[in-house]
């Protein structure tokens, strides 16, 4: 398996090939490929992101079969069985990267966002799940002038959400931080532009 940098590295190359609109021969499936992966899987990155249909992990990377193992939820938050995924992947495959990706105007933040304003009574429950895990990182936004300046708060509240996912992961299971500190697992947080379609990586640990 490689290492946790190298892998963030073939994830920068493909996000840059993805941006420039030229695609890796490697991505396209094959049934060789297939055939190969049938018989086991070695995925280099994990990857924990929004379902937001615009932000699919393999495509923004550029990446093919078997590469990714990917865990979608809106507003890319972490529940038990988000941890239970990555624990199971991390593990199993020895998969030594974990990228929480959020992308610019997140649905899902901005639920939140809206919620804090002004709290409706009509949300399902198992919506409201989702809108209170993003709510602790960006309830405390709102106490400060950022406020005044609603681009801004999106912004910063997509970061904070992003952080927040990352954080929970490296301090939010005793199988991850037990890789973490033994065997090079890394989690970073990157944020999606929608935009650009560029993935900026940063928060990553030194
Ligand atoms: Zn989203």
């Amino acid at each position: 398996m490689i290492s946790a940098r190298q892998a963030l590295e073939r994830l920068r190359e493909g996000n840059r090939r993805f941006v420039s609109d030229v695609r890796s021969r490697d991505t396209l499936v094959s049934q060789a490929r297939r055939n190969e992966l049938a018989a086991g899987q070695e995925p280099f990155a994990i990857i924990l992101g929004c379902s937001d249909s615009r932000v699919p992990a393999e495509i923004v990377f550029d990446q093919g079969l078997g590469d990714l193992f990917v865990i979608r939820v809106a507003g890319n938050i972490v529940a038990s069985s988000q941890v239970g995924s990555v624990e199971f992947a991390a593990a199993r495959f020895g998969t030594r990267l974990v990228v929480v990706l959020g992308h610019s105007q997140c649905g899902a933040v901005l639920a939140t966002l809206e919620e804090l304003r002004q709290a409706t009574e009509t949300q399902s429950r198992h919506l409201r799940s989702i809108v209170d895990r993003i709510r602790p990182s960006v309830e405390s936004l709102l106490a400060t002038e950022l406020r005044h300046h609603p681009d801004a708060l999106v912004r910063q509240a997509v970061r904070a959400n992003i952080r927040a996912s990352a954080n929970h992961l490296r301090h939010g299971s005793e199988v991850l931080e037990q890789l973490i500190q033994s065997n090079g697992l890394l989690v970073v947080g990157a944020e999606y532009s929608l935009e650009t379609g560029l993935v900026d990586f940063f928060d990553v640990p030194a």
